[in-house]
């Protein structure tokens, strides 16, 4: 029987490639959770995941009631297998937006969608992956919110939670940002992904010993063409690849990076527990790791995983766990 996994955000880059890797080892059955269901059916035509590999499902993260909508849709599916895996990976980022937008329930809307409508969706989906032998959980971080690096640390503006003060005020309309000040759209998206850093750990802390569920973060690498940066000028977009590739050397294609994500979900190495995954080396050469289990290491520098150092900011414990108990209040856990 093949493993169930849900992966969020499936319908376009990382998210799309990872879908595509874990669904053609055929060792796995794939729930593409799609806000747009009729995009995530036609781009999956388009990759050729074999037809019954995968099913496109409704998931609006920037509702809550269509997260719960999409927990009890999925009964139909774990009714044949449990959940084993499930993959945290939409995400929006609007750097350019001079004002905020918002939910549906009212959260700025890369605070909402990326930490708080994922902080929902794992807590409703644990009980049945505890169930589960084997099972594990990815939130897909990234170095911008790793204080303690070029991409995250030195690229202005710096993620920062503050004191939380934006999310003591129930981080709703016209709260927008997490410590309370005026809304900087780089800036949220940079605290929304600490948020998921420290989710992973929380889980991690919480959780790990009690379900023997995997706890994971990662960070694919620059995967410099996707449209998460839609919202930047034409030349940013044509620029920022090249700079990513030849000046930084922290480019990773699509392809490498789905890959790289479906690694942390299928490889035997990387059953160890609130890790946070990353890849050494330049990302041109391919990884060590492949999907049909044979290594491909032969003639790459890099591309080899290893555990990486999570950043001051994102192992704060005490802003950890107010983190935590507001997350759980916002979205109508407590
Ligand atoms: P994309 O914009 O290509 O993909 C984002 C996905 O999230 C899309 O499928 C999008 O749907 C979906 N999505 C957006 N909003 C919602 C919502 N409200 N509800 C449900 N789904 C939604 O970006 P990437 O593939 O680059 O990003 C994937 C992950 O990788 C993110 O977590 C990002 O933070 C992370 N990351 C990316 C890096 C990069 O360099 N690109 C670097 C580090 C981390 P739709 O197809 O309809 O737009």
């Amino acid at each position: 029987l093949r493993k169930l996994v849900v992966i969020t955000g499936a319908s376009s880059g990382l998210g799309l490639n990872c879908a595509t890797t874990l669904a053609k080892t055929g060792r796995y059955f794939v729930v593409m959770a799609c806000r747009d269901v009729e995009k995530g059916k036609q781009v999956a035509k388009e990759k050729g995941l074999p037809d019954n590999s995968y099913v496109v499902m409704k998931l609006e993260l920037g509702n809550l009631q269509s997260v719960r909508d999409f927990v009890s849709n999925l009964k139909a599916f774990k009714a044949a297998r449990p959940l084993t895996h499930l993959i945290c990976n939409a995400a929006v980022y609007k750097p350019k937006d001079p004002e905020p937008a918002w939910t549906d329930d009212g959260f700025e809307m890369s605070m909402g969608v990326n930490h708080l409508g994922h902080f929902l969706l794992v807590h409703l989906l644990m009980d049945d992956m505890s169930r589960a032998k084997g099972a594990r959980v990815c939130i897909v971080g990234s170095i911008t919110g790793n204080t303690n690096t070029v991409g995250g640390g030195l690229v202005y503006p710096q993620a920062d939670l503050g004191k939380l003060q934006g999310f003591e005020k129930g981080a709703k309309k016209p709260v927008a940002m997490a410590d309370g000040k005026p809304f900087f759209g780089a800036k949220a998206y940079k605290d929304s992904k600490v948020c998921n850093m420290m989710t992973v750990s929380e889980l991690n802390r919480l959780y790990h010993k009690d379900t023997g569920i995997v706890f994971s973060s990662m960070y694919p690498g620059c995967i410099a063409e996707t449209a998460l940066f839609r919202e930047k000028r034409p030349w940013f977009r044509k620029a920022f690849p090249w700079f990513m590739k030849y000046v930084t050397g922290g480019y990773v294609g699509m392809e490498e990076a789905g890959e790289r994500l479906a690694q942390v979900i299928d490889d035997p190495q990387c059953t160890k527990s609130g890790v946070y995954w990353s890849w050494n080396g330049g990302a041109q050469t391919v990884g060590r790791w492949s999907p049909d289990g044979k290594p491909r290491g032969a003639g790459g520098s890099g591309g080899e995983i290893f555990e990486n150092q999570q950043s001051d900011a994102v192992r704060d414990l005490p802003t950890a766990k107010k983190m935590w108990k507001l997350s759980r209040e916002a979205v109508g856990l407590s």
